[in-house]
């Protein structure tokens, strides 16, 4: 990988890190207002929307954490290679996702074994 292409990666990077920033603190704000007792009386309905605001914002925080580590390996000379099979990872893997951590193969085996 050249260094612009570094360069862009972590712009990208940066640019989602902010854009979920924003939305992490928008959802916070809803989901600390869907948790004030209302009464509009449609409780179950605000139940609903709590737990979606709160799987929101759990995928989101995972996803700034993962741009975190990232932003991390960048700046040890890591990025682009698989945390766990230590191989390189795709550029094309990397175009898509930035933010990915491991080569494909060992995502998909990762994400085989949380089934
Ligand atoms: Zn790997």
């Amino acid at each position: 990988m050249t260094t612009d292409e570094l360069v862009e990666l972590r712009e990208q990077l940066l640019a989602r890190e902010h854009l979920l920033q924003a939305e992490v603190a928008g959802h916070s704000l809803d989901a600390a207002v869907l948790a004030e007792p209302g009464d509009d009386g449609d409780a179950a309905h605000l139940v609903n929307r709590q737990d979606e605001t709160v799987a929101l914002l759990r995928r989101e925080c995972k996803e700034l954490h993962d741009i975190e580590l990232a932003l991390q390996r960048m700046e040890s000379g890591h990025y682009g290679t698989c945390g766990e099979c230590k191989k390189p990872i795709a550029p094309k893997r990397l175009e898509a996702l930035p933010a990915a951590l491991r080569c494909l193969a060992c995502q998909e085996a990762r994400e085989v074994r949380a089934r």
